[in-house]
């Protein structure tokens, strides 16, 4: 029973006097006060990011303050199982925004698994990068069967509504680059004194025009540190901008060499703590928007 029904019952059974009627209410008006802080404080206000394990490639969900379900990438296409099955253990049925930063087989391959279940999806966001290869063009196609998803191919400096409280902007790319890495999709979350930069698997050249276009306001609290930790993104220049105090590596075993011991002691040098996915797991950041808190699944 909700505290609104409950008190006409108590003006209905009880003939109390005046003060004391009034003293009830107060404490109920008080009581219902509370547990509705408790209840925002454990539900609401927090905004929650998780970098999912899907081995080499990236996957990451978001979660509002205001119950919104964000997710960038989906890993290769055989973590989609990994992926449904964690969406499912979070009760999660509606994902409002997908977002494939590029269409590189790590990134969009899980996603296909989400396309092809029964959650609903109202928004996707795709560079445009063109890419001839088949998970891409089954994504394009899946995409288009879904009559309800509004598509679009989003460019630096336009900005999203996620609900209230949360600044979303894209960073990049302002045009399409060559390299499909490059054309990724770079969004900067922020939340109150918390900032999030989701960088794909933008290079150097792409790293070097949001330096250019967007100088100081590329500082973040949290880097999803380009490329998998590879030696073409994370630049020296970039990150004295950014400037870090928790840099995420999505990397698995590989023959790449990611993450290079260069990216490594680049993140070290500027200060930033490092949490890799291969050596942690799951990676979970909770902000009320001031503090922080990180938990690991290893
Ligand atoms: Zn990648």
């Amino acid at each position: 029973m909700g505290m609104e029904s409950l008190i006409p019952t108590l003006l209905r059974k009880n003939r109390v006097g005046e003060p004391l009627l009034r003293k009830l209410l107060l404490t109920l008006l008080i009581a219902s006060f509370l547990l509705l802080t408790v209840f925002s404080l454990s539900a609401q206000n927090y905004l929650r990011v998780t970098f999912i394990d899907v081995g080499e490639g990236d996957s990451c969900l978001i979660q509002t303050p205001g119950g919104k379900n964000i997710i960038i990438d989906g890993g290769k296409t055989n973590q989609g199982k990994k992926i449904l099955s964690f969406l499912k253990k979070k009760k999660i049925r509606k994902i409002d925004t997908m977002v494939a930063t590029h269409p590189d087989m790590d990134h969009i391959g899980g996603l296909l698994a989400i396309l092809d279940s029964n959650i609903e999806i109202e928004n996707v966001l795709d560079s445009g990068h063109k890419h001839t290869s088949y998970a891409y063009q089954d994504f394009l196609l899946k995409v288009a069967e879904r009559k309800d998803i509004k598509y679009y191919q989003p460019r630096a400096g336009q900005i999203f509504d996620w609900g209230e409280g949360l600044k979303v902007q894209v960073l990049s790319p302002a045009h399409l680059f060559h390299n499909a890495n490059d054309s990724s999709i770079v969004i900067k979350l922020t939340y109150g004194l918390t900032s999030f930069l989701f960088t794909g698997d933008a290079g150097y050249p792409a790293e070097d025009e949001m330096v250019a276009n967007f100088r100081k306001g590329l500082k973040s609290t949290i880097l999803k540190a380009g490329h998998h930790g590879a030696k073409t993104s994370t630049s020296s220049s970039f990150l004295n901008y950014v400037r870090p105090r928790v840099a995420i590596i999505s990397v698995g075993p590989n023959s790449y060499g990611h993450p290079v011991p260069k990216v490594l002691n680049r993140l070290k040098e500027i200060g930033a703590k490092v949490y890799r996915t291969d050596e942690r797991g799951n990676i979970t950041i909770t902000t009320d928007g001031k503090k922080c808190w990180i938990e690991t699944k290893r």
